[in-house]
């Protein structure tokens, strides 16, 4: 429904561009394209880090592996700001670009080997390592849920690239980690875990919207949190959920409590960030 209002509008820009002058054109594209920020995430040209490109243009949207990339303006510059899945190949990527006169380019660039290393971890409760037929319907079902919220998008929020940790806790580099439960290769990490007490408050990293909350049946008690332009953060294992779906966050706000719901060995908040529907490694937002 976005992306239709979204050609809708860049249909009519071209219209107007027809009939009245170059300058509206270049005004009414600005708003629908890029973003004005102030900061910008770090680039990172490995599979689960981020592509910071400047395109050298005023591109009108972007997109790569299908979905809609977030396009940035920073100090006078477009950059294209590109999640990189963990299971990307080594070498050449391609993304496009489209532009308010109704033409479109491809872009490139490479990413690098990182070695991301094996973590084994031993879970009591083995229906949370091998669910059975009816736990299976209710993954499932909550893996859709997460999937729509990861692919939304939201032009009227101003992404901030550049986060607080959302508990003073101790970070492990665990993003990426190759994950064994019960020796059973799983997916690979998607997020930073931070360990905490039971019960440490939990802040909101940056700017948002909660977008939906949730108990479910890996991730516990959940946020996912809306930053604006495709940048969509997720909270897990919390034990209390302080927010509720359309609360508008600013950073620093405490959004619920640590704890140890769903798959764990202890309690810890896992923190995953998203752009383009793209898990990539938190730390890369992180001021230190
Ligand atoms: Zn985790």
């Amino acid at each position: 429904m976005h992306r239709l209002i979204f050609r809708q509008k860049v249909g009519m820009v071209y219209h107007i561009s027809i009939c009245l002058s170059l300058l509206l054109l270049v005004n009414s594209a600005y708003t629908l394209a890029d973003v004005a920020v102030t900061t910008l995430p770090k680039s990172s040209l490995v599979p689960g880090g981020i592509a910071v490109i400047p395109t050298h243009a005023g591109a009108l949207s972007g997109r790569y592996r299908n979905q809609r990339i977030t396009l940035a303006n920073f100090d006078g510059e477009q950059y294209a700001i590109i999640g990189i899945p963990l299971n990307a190949e080594i070498g050449s990527q391609q993304f496009d670009l489209s532009y308010a006169d109704g033409h479109s380019e491809s872009l490139q660039f490479s990413i690098e080997f990182k070695e991301y290393i094996e973590q084994h971890l031993t879970i009591s409760n083995t229906r949370q390592v091998n669910p059975n037929t009816e736990d299976m319907v209710r993954i499932n079902r909550e893996s859709a849920k997460m999937t729509r919220a990861f692919s939304s998008w939201d032009d009227s929020l101003t992404p901030v690239f550049s986060m607080q940790a959302p508990v003073a806790g101790i970070r492990s580099s665990s993003f990426g980690l190759k994950r064994f439960f019960n020796e059973q290769p799983r997916n690979p990490h998607s997020g930073m875990d931070i360990a905490a007490d039971e019960g440490t408050p939990i802040y909101a990293p940056a700017p948002g919207i909660i977008l939906t909350t949730g108990n479910y049946f890996f991730n516990g008690n959940t946020i996912i949190m809306d930053h604006g332009h495709g940048l969509i953060s997720l909270y897990c294992h919390m034990n209390t959920i302080d927010v509720e779906p359309g609360t508008v966050i600013r950073t620093g706000d405490q959004i619920g409590r640590v704890g140890q719901t769903g798959r764990v060995t202890g309690p810890h908040l896992h923190w995953s960030v998203n752009l383009n529907n793209t898990r990539v490694d938190p730390a890369l937002f992180l001021t230190e």
